[in-house]
């Protein structure tokens, strides 16, 4: 039997590979790094987003309980929201928030995936760069594109999108179960800021979907020194595409090929929360190696609130720092004390629908 072929052995890639294993495919996932875990420009990293384990499990069929999973995946235990200086304590209990670890460590859930899909016998190749449309054209059908946050993919794909900025920063320190989340909103980004830290490694991230320069920077430095006395000794500045609406975005196919992951448009476009719907993405394009129409009816109710979220964000985006700042010293505490609140950024998130029925 002719191998399946899945581009990118991130979030998406792993549990497409996986489910296709498990249909009794050959399977094998080419990436571009030497190792799982994606670009180290990005990782490692500790992202944070709303999750229903027992639900997602039950919907990519993998067991993601912590007694498996170790300490790839923990809830958020401390979390706040400076609000232009204010802090703003935040329940992530109301949306079940937690904490992945990414990247190239053994605790990572990158490493986790990748452990049980060599279980499942999927085969590897990496150093497997796949470059332009015309390398993707050559391959066969059923080919499973999930590169993630690069641009090649986006180009070769003729994906529509935004360039998003970025500055990251990371250490490591002491290791400890204080796994938190400090989300910043102020005058230096359209978007917000965070700081996250588990498994003993502590990071911040700000960024926008405008060029973002040193003088941010530096307001944000001095923010979180003010709020957490946390610094940085240095940062990695970059950019990478995000996914915008549009006739074609979100899709499943580009021609014959099957997108997955945030390339499929599987990234909740307000908070950029990516990873809860690239690991329900994978288990949909490996579905549309089986059956196309069952495969895009789970894939439209995944996607369903992208367009929706994409249009709020663009209405938002313009208003003044001023008004900004009322709106969500308003909102977060609704999002702390009513379940109603949190629901609805639950169901904004891809595939969060889905893994509910
Ligand atoms: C710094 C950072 C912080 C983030 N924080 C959060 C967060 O807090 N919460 C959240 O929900 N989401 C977050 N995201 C988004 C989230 O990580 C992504 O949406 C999610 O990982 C997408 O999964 P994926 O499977 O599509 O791609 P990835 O998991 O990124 O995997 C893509 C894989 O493709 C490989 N690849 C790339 N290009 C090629 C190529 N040309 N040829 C072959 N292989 C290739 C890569 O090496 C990688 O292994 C963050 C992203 C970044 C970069």
């Amino acid at each position: 039997m002719a191998e399946n072929i899945v581009v990118g052995a991130g979030l998406a890639g792993l549990v497409a590979a996986i489910n296709l294993r498990r249909d009794g495919r050959e399977v094998v996932v080419l990436d571009k790094e030497s190792r799982v875990g994606g670009s180290p420009v990005f990782h490692p990293s500790a992202g944070g987003t709303p999750v229903d384990f027992e639900a997602l499990e039950r919907y990519i069929d993998l067991d993601l309980s912590p007694g498996k999973v170790g300490p790839a995946v923990a809830p958020i235990k401390r979390c706040g929201a400076v609000v232009y200086g204010q802090v703003v304590p935040v329940d992530m209990a109301a949306i079940s928030g937690h904490l992945f670890e990414r990247g190239p460590r053994s605790t990572s859930i990158d490493s986790y995936l990748y452990g049980l899909a060599l279980e499942e016998g999927v085969r590897f190749e990496f150093g497997r760069a796949v470059w332009s449309n015309d390398d993707i054209a050559k391959m066969p059908p059923d080919t499973i594109i999930a590169t993630g946050l690069n641009f090649e993919g986006f180009d070769a794909t003729r994906t529509p999108y935004l360039t998003s900025f970025h500055f990251l920063a990371r250490q490591t320190i002491p290791a400890s179960d204080d796994n938190h989340v400090m989300i910043y909103h102020g005058r230096y980004t359209r978007d917000y800021a965070y700081t996250s830290s588990m498994n003993g490694m502590q990071m911040a991230h700000v960024f926008q979907r405008d060029p973002i320069g040193g003088d941010t920077l530096k307001a944000f430095e001095e923010q979180m020194y003010r709020t957490e006395g946390i610094e940085f000794d240095s940062w990695e500045h970059f950019t990478f595409p995000v996914p915008a609406a549009s006739r074609r975005n979100p899709r499943l196919f580009a021609g014959d090929k099957i997108l997955a992951g945030t390339l499929a448009g599987c990234m909740e476009s307000y908070m950029f929360f990516g990873m809860h719907g690239a690991l329900v993405s994978g288990k949909i394009a490996a579905l549309a190696v089986r059956d196309k129409s069952v495969a895009l009816a789970e894939f439209e109710l995944a996607t369903s609130s992208f367009a929706p979220a994409y249009f709020l964000k663009k209405l938002t985006r313009p208003v003044p720092h001023a008004l900004h700042k009322r709106q969500l010293k308003l909102a977060l505490p609704m999002l702390s004390t009513s379940p109603r609140a949190g629901r609805v950024m639950m169901v904004a998130m891809p595939g969060w629908k889905n893994c509910e029925r």
